[in-house]
């Protein structure tokens, strides 16, 4: 699964020529943008988030205050636990999230970036399917989401903006 992340990664990087030369740490750090990336591989489904954590934490460092300890444990335990609330697939398809799911800030100086990875198993392939995606609904600083989606039918890159609940096909 991590190989098709990764192969995932470097075709959208190719197609994105804009970011072209923009060799940052935290590579192309625009505040209130993510990258969301779904690879379906047979019956087992890989995610990815990337980008500014401001958008979903409000913060850029380590969380210091019990508040902000508060939102990234709520962060990270629906990641780690609830991904499904935010990356819903059709009932039918039986997906289970798997025990693997990680969630990390990587800051650099005054910024900091949000990468998670997360899997879910399925009795059945949701390659076909619909998934809703409700990231941006869940999180209202979070305003444009780079969504790459990688199955047997080919790859995809789609932009959404809006706070609406998304339909996505796999
Ligand atoms: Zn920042």
């Amino acid at each position: 699964m991590r190989f098709f992340l990764i192969l995932l990664v470097a075709v959208v990087n190719i197609a994105s020529a804009d970011h072209h030369g923009d060799h940052k740490a935290l590579g192309a750090h625009v505040h209130g943008h993510m990258s969301f990336s779904v690879a379906v591989d047979g019956n087992t489904v890989g995610l990815e988030l990337d980008g500014p954590s401001e958008g979903i934490l409000g913060f850029e460092h380590a969380p210091k205050s019990a508040a902000e300890r508060k939102i990234w444990e709520d962060f990270e335990k629906k990641w780690k636990e609830e991904v499904i609330a935010l990356f819903a697939l059709s009932k039918e398809l039986g997906c289970v999230q798997e025990k693997d799911a990680q969630a990390k800030l990587e800051v650099e100086g005054k910024h900091a970036d949000l990468e998670a990875q997360a899997s879910l198993k399925c009795a059945q392939s949701p390659s076909g399917t619909k998934a809703q995606l409700l990231m941006l609904k869940s999180y209202k600083g979070l305003k444009e989401l780079e969504v790459n989606v990688l199955t047997d039918k080919g790859a995809t890159k789609t932009i959404l903006k809006g706070n609406a609940k998304v339909e996505i096909q796999l």
